[in-house]
């Protein structure tokens, strides 16, 4: 999602480009261009034809966030408050109803707006340059000290009864119950025998340390390291962005513990969609690496129990992958699809430097599938495997169709049944709440209540 306060690009640009200063530097670089009509006829001949399950899970959760940031008073333009929202929302597919009238494209905006506003969407409050908060040292302190706040109070519990289900308890879970820091976030003072040791480990219960050098209070949540670029007077517009990014993903991940723990056979009938790719970026990109393990663990408790395992689904509407995928589409067959594996990302996307694309970042595999009506998607599953690395073998593994089983042709099928409310809407949450019987996920324990009451537990 854009920034609200991005502004268009100011004129002048193609002057730029005539200047032959700007026209040799343009030759000397390589970037992504229009393949020819015979490129990518010879592209499409690849492509397979795309599974189907027969299947469509009971519910689907949606999830989108938008970041904002904003001068607290215009007076002020540099003391910036950072905001996050995130949305959640619950289709049930039984239930399936198009809100719209038959054969009408007729989108209610007062509706629409009132959607946006949405007082049950997760919110988060970040201070910015020039705030220090609760009477913090630096703004980076205070920062650290308002995500940890907002990480682990009631807003992100999908459980009345237990603070488990928090993103505080699922940055536990992810490291499984023990999550080191090598560097105080204040002072940057380390363990006495090197980094080889971690000054703080955070455990159930001991999540908020003080620091033996500076007396810092120190958080389970600067393992995140989004506060690293926080400073006094920057913008804080980056590490917004970051936070956000980095708490999708741990909401959505919150959600399918407290299912897998106590209804996972609700859990095994649904299916997750995600804004944007399966990936964290930037400081807090080493959750990517416990993701994968989470999504393995989490596939492999549900067929012990003989369960099939939840469809985790992350749909990227922009970016290199899309770009690419729009340029060829014309000469797709409908009903096509094909693995971005390193290979395919490296001839024809971006190059990968025989490099495992997306080691530090990615936990989930893209795939480009045209459906059968005609519409380009990007679709992200979960890689395939315990745990990522960048070996050769790696790369092999998480482009095996075979290691996807049957969860290709389910995510293929979810993308099928919400078509068009995912391909013409950017916010996915809206689009489903606006269009089908939804629920929206209110935060704050009641998740649980929503997901087996209201009519909405499977029978
Ligand atoms: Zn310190």
């Amino acid at each position: 999602m854009p920034y609200q306060r991005e502004t268009a690009s100011k004129g002048g640009h193609s002057d730029l480009v005539r200047n032959p200063d700007i026209q040799a530097f343009l030759n000397d670089c390589a970037f992504l261009k229009q393949p020819s009509d015979d490129e990518a006829r010879s592209i499409a001949s690849a492509y397979l034809p795309a599974p189907t399950s027969g299947s469509l899970p009971l519910k689907v959760v949606a999830s989108d966030a938008s970041p904002y940031a904003d001068p607290i008073d215009d007076k002020f333009p540099s003391t910036q408050v950072g905001y996050v929202k995130a949305s959640l929302v619950l289709v049930d597919v039984r239930q399936f109803q198009d809100l719209s009238p038959p054969g009408s494209r007729f989108v209610d905006p007062f509706k629409l707006a009132a959607l946006h506003r949405n007082a049950d969407s997760y919110s988060f409050a970040l201070p910015g340059s020039n705030i220090r908060y609760k009477g913090s040292a630096s703004v980076k302190d205070g920062f650290r000290r308002a995500v940890w706040d907002q990480l682990s109070d009631e807003r992100t519990s999908f459980h009345p009864h237990s603070r488990d289900f928090t993103v505080r308890g699922t940055l536990l879970a992810l490291e499984n119950g023990e999550a080191g820091l090598k560097k105080c976030p204040s002072c940057s003072a380390v363990h006495p025998q090197g980094l080889a040791h971690d000054l703080f480990v955070f455990t159930a219960g001991r999540e908020v340390q003080v620091c033996p050098a500076c007396n810092a209070e120190v958080y389970l949540t600067d393992t995140l390291r989004v506060h690293e670029q926080v400073t006094d007077y920057g913008d804080c517009t980056s590490a917004v962005t970051r936070f956000m990014n980095a708490v999708e993903q741990l909401l959505i991940a919150t959600f399918v513990r407290m299912l897998a723990e106590h209804h996972p056979q609700i859990l095994a009938e649904m299916a997750f969609i995600l804004d944007g790719p399966l990936a964290v970026f930037g400081q807090p990109a080493s959750i990517s690496f416990t993701l994968v393990s989470f999504y393995h663990r989490i596939r492999e408790e549900l067929r012990r129990r003989g369960l099939r395992a939840p469809i985790v689904i992350g749909l990227q509407k922009d970016g290199q992958v899309m770009e690419h995928a729009r340029s060829i589409a014309r000469f797709l067959p409908n009903g096509t699809f094909h693995v971005v594996d390193d290979e395919y990302r490296d001839a024809y996307i971006n190059s990968v430097n025989n490099e495992n694309f997306g080691t530090e970042t990615y936990f989930g595999q893209d795939f480009i599938f045209k459906t059968e009506k005609g519409n380009i998607f990007t679709v992200g599953l979960p890689y395939p495997a315990a745990k990522k690395s960048g070996t050769k073998e790696f790369s092999r593994l998480k482009s095996d169709l075979t290691r996807y089983g049957s969860d290709l042709g389910r995510a293929f099928d979810v993308v099928r049944h919400f078509e068009l409310d995912l391909y013409e809407n950017a916010v996915i949450p809206v689009a489903l709440a606006h269009r089908h019987a939804s629920i929206s996920l209110k935060p704050g324990g009641k998740v649980l209540d929503l997901v087996t009451k209201n009519g909405l537990v499977g029978s």
